[in-house]
């Protein structure tokens, strides 16, 4: 009896993960997945699809995602989901929909158990889903109070672009950063930046060298080599949970700006932007490879952003001609404006045509209607009429009415349609690979999620 009792605790004791990641794609819903990997089989001219790192995992379900008062959710009511298991509203983080109960999340019930914790992203680290891993706000909005309990939480590793609001407009604490360093946190810029001082560092809070005014890393479409990733990222904070292996850790990775390319309804950059969530993937994925029997991986998503659609009618699909965008639609709307500025004139149509040639393919690389051709002309009277013009106002950047016409013309040459500017009610999907994997499969309600995990890790 005793021996069969201990045989029993000791494989109990194998089966829980002792090594968890968490990825969450935010926005990245089912077609999102799909037309990136339509795209890699289209560029090389085959009809197909083309795996990514974790749609090959072996176990994957499909994820409901409306929050407690409406079928749209938004990051902070998803990301309390998937952090806590509990549904709350649009806009509050990491409480229930009193605004005033806080729901513990995962990661803070695995610091507790003494696991080591890191929390990464691509945008800034007191953005929705970072915070609701640590903070608990009755708004995502009160971003310098989420930088506050981003000290608080006593975990070993935060990585992102920087802080949104480190300073209050009264200056009525000392800021972001001096909380954080008071609190025993080393605050490093860059990858670099952490390799010079993560050995003598208890804990980690590793921004970008030079953070952008949006608070967000670039999009990997427009990135610049000396400027941080999300594997770069993911790499450290592997290296830093493991510098106490036996502990164990947990950690949250996400890759928030397939979102933002998708408010734009930017097909190319979104497409750009999963391929580089599924590398920092494939990092995890090669540690899980060194830690098969300790480690669980799981990749999803909050919510669908864009309602994006593979057709807009014709039986086709043409993913490939957006391999030569090569520029955000922001990014590209900051360059004309930049190129105005140089000359110190009104670009002309012909100076714009060229750009747009370099800069997404058209009639170069890409063929146009002689209406689409028409619709940028007008759209270029309109924008540089009288220079460059109004900015409209996209959620997460600004663009010009020429980028954006561009931008929705390679999205309709490509045969790809968006439903919306904001997010949408759809399916995202889970993919697990590791221990206790095959728990994620079928159709589960996102609050499920984390309380799979927690079950299977003991938290
Ligand atoms: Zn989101």
């Amino acid at each position: 009896m005793i021996l069969m009792l201990l045989v029993l605790t000791a494989s109990a004791k194998t089966k829980a993960p002792k090594y968890v990641f968490y990825f969450i794609g935010d926005g990245m819903g089912v077609n999102q997945v799909m037309a990136t990997q339509y795209y890699l089989s289209d560029v090389e001219g085959k009809l197909g699809f083309k795996s990514l790192c974790f749609t090959d995992f072996p176990y994957s379900g499909l994820v409901i995602t409306h929050s407690a008062n409406t079928y749209v959710t938004d990051s902070s009511a998803a990301g309390t989901a998937l952090a806590s298991g509990q549904k709350t509203n649009n806009n509050v983080l990491g409480m229930l929909p009193d605004k005033e109960t806080p729901c513990k999340s995962i990661a803070e019930m695995a610091h507790e158990k003494g696991y080591r914790v890191a929390i990464g992203t691509t945008v800034c680290v007191d953005h929705a889903t970072p915070g609701v891993f640590y903070a608990h706000q009755p708004s995502r909005d009160n971003y310098h109070e989420i930088g506050i309990e981003l000290s608080q939480s006593g975990f070993e590793f935060f990585a992102g672009a920087d802080f949104h609001t480190p300073y209050t407009k009264d200056n009525s604490d000392e800021g972001n950063y001096i909380q954080a360093e008071k609190a025993g946190y080393t605050i490093v810029r860059g990858y670099d930046g952490y390799v010079e001082k993560a050995k003598s560092s208890d804990k980690i809070l590793m921004l970008e060298k030079k953070p952008k005014s949006d608070h967000y890393l670039s999009f990997a479409i427009d990135r610049n080599d000396d400027e941080m990733t999300l594997s770069q990222i993911t790499t450290a904070a592997i290296d830093f949970m493991m510098k106490d292996p036996k502990k164990g850790f947990f950690m949250m990775m996400e890759g928030g700006r397939i979102d933002n390319a998708c408010h734009g309804n930017d097909a190319a950059t979104t497409i750009k932007e999963t391929l580089d969530f599924d590398e920092a993937i494939k990092i995890a994925y090669d540690f899980y490879l060194k830690h098969k029997k300790e480690t669980l991986i799981i990749v999803t998503a909050d919510h669908e952003t864009g309602a994006m659609g593979l057709s807009n009618g014709a039986y086709r699909l043409n993913s490939k001609v957006l391999q030569y965008q090569d520029m955000s639609e922001g990014e590209f709307s900051a360059y004309l404006e930049n190129k105005g500025r140089e000359i110190g004139d009104i670009l002309t149509w012909e100076e714009v045509e060229e750009e747009l040639k370099k800069h997404y393919g058209f009639w170069d690389k890409i063929r146009l209607s002689s209406k689409q051709t028409d619709r940028l002309r007008t759209t270029y009277v309109e924008t540089f009429g009288m220079g460059q013009g109004e900015l409209k106002e996209e959620e997460y950047y600004k663009v010009d009415k020429m980028s954006d016409e561009a931008t929705r013309i390679i999205s309709e040459v490509a045969q790809i349609s968006w439903g919306t500017g904001s997010h949408s009610g759809g399916y995202v999907p889970v993919f697990a690979i590791g221990v206790g994997a095959e728990q994620f499969t079928g159709q589960m309600d996102n609050t499920e999620i984390p309380m799979k995990i927690k079950k299977l890790a003991g938290y």
